[in-house]
């Protein structure tokens, strides 16, 4: 099969042919129709993310396709299939794991972010038929993005619903493909006034589209958290979701945060949360960086989204071919949703 490989970082993707997967009992082989490309996958490609054991390596967390083959026992899933793969596999023994908190496995097996071959290729093995999602109505290709543009901030607004009163107003930090599903999950599990901010007036556009009240443009505005505490009345946001992780945003997040609010960070631009009582931040502020989203999370955003509740967001599709390109668009913020890969095209 054909597989986009990386030799190293800092290194481009090489597309070549290597074996199928073969697979034992109790395994899942997928066809993989569609693999989101992530930017946190840019972050592991520029070396900020060192987590691949051993190279050559197949990145690809994002993923959902069709059965192509089942293991002896396997008896949930048959081949031909539309699914979703969970991709926060653990060990399945731990405290996380026990808690049904995979992704937070003390020895964590992520797909494709492990030693285990993720799916920007033709097929991925799955250890387990529990990590599949059946889908009903979308097209696996454009149900990908769930694995994790939808299910990481599916699961931050899902723990933040105490902060989130109808009154009050939430902050959502770069509208990305996760930032995007950010602003619309909050609209759909919460009656709180949104901002939205980013540096680009595009995905502004789409964040009102979605459902932001307000939305700045940090790169026009002189003194955004003055802006948004005059916006708040002198009071500041119950709630804030930083898709972006730089010192900078960071410093916005906690510099705004209200008494009694939550903070939590997504993204992983290489920030340090700095929260000081009395200095840069007021009291009882909660800050939490929570980590992609569970497997029984990850089949209630495909229940919201099946039944219409949260419609997708803007997904563009590459083959295999121009994952490279993809690399180069999303780093220079030219993709407006999710860039999905389609290894096996439908
Ligand atoms: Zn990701
Ligand atoms: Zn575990």
């Amino acid at each position: 099969m054909k597989a986009a490989r990386l030799y190293g970082y800092g290194q481009p993707f090489v597309i070549e042919e290597v074996p199928t997967p073969t697979i034992g009992e109790g395994e899942v082989l997928v066809k993989v129709e569609g693999a989101g490309f992530c930017h946190s996958d840019i972050h592991i490609l520029d070396g900020e993310l060192r987590l691949i054991p051993k190279f050559p390596h197949t990145l690809g967390h994002e993923n959902a396709g069709v059965v192509a083959q089942v293991g002896r026992g396997v008896k949930a899933v048959k081949e031909g299939d539309p699914v979703v793969v969970y991709g926060g596999w653990g060990c399945g023994y731990c405290r996380q794991c026990v808690m049904g908190h995979e992704q937070l496995c003390i020895q964590p097996q992520w797909v494709g972010i492990s030693e285990h071959q993720g799916g920007y290729a033709e097929y991925l093995r799955v250890p387990s038929e529990r990590y599949l999602v059946k889908l009903s109505k979308l097209a696996p290709r454009e149900a990908a993005p769930l694995a994790d543009a939808a299910l990481t901030p599916y699961r931050a607004v899902k723990r933040a619903l105490p902060y989130l009163y109808a009154d009050g107003w939430a902050l959502v930090i770069g509208i990305g493909g996760l930032g995007q599903f950010g602003v619309k999950l909050l609209r759909a599990l919460s009656g709180i006034r949104i901002i939205a901010v980013d540096i680009d007036d595009h995905k502004l556009e789409l964040a009102r589209q979605h459902g932001a009240d307000v939305v700045f443009n940090s790169t026009k505005q002189p003194d955004l958290a003055q802006a948004i505490m005059d916006l708040t009345r002198g009071e500041g946001v119950q709630a804030v979701f930083d898709f972006v992780g730089s010192e900078q945003t960071l410093a916005l997040s906690i510099g705004v945060a209200a008494n009694g609010s939550k903070v939590t960070q997504l993204g992983l631009a290489g920030g340090t949360a700095r929260l000081k009582v009395l200095e840069n931040s007021r009291f009882e502020v909660v800050y939490e960086f929570t980590l992609w989203g569970n497997l029984q999370e990850l089949r209630e955003v495909v229940a919201l989204v099946e039944s219409g509740r949260v419609s997708p967001i803007p997904v563009e599709f590459y083959p295999l071919e121009q994952i490279n390109e993809v690399y180069t668009k999303l780093k220079a913020g030219q993709i407006a949703g999710r860039a999905v890969i389609t290894p096996s095209p439908a």
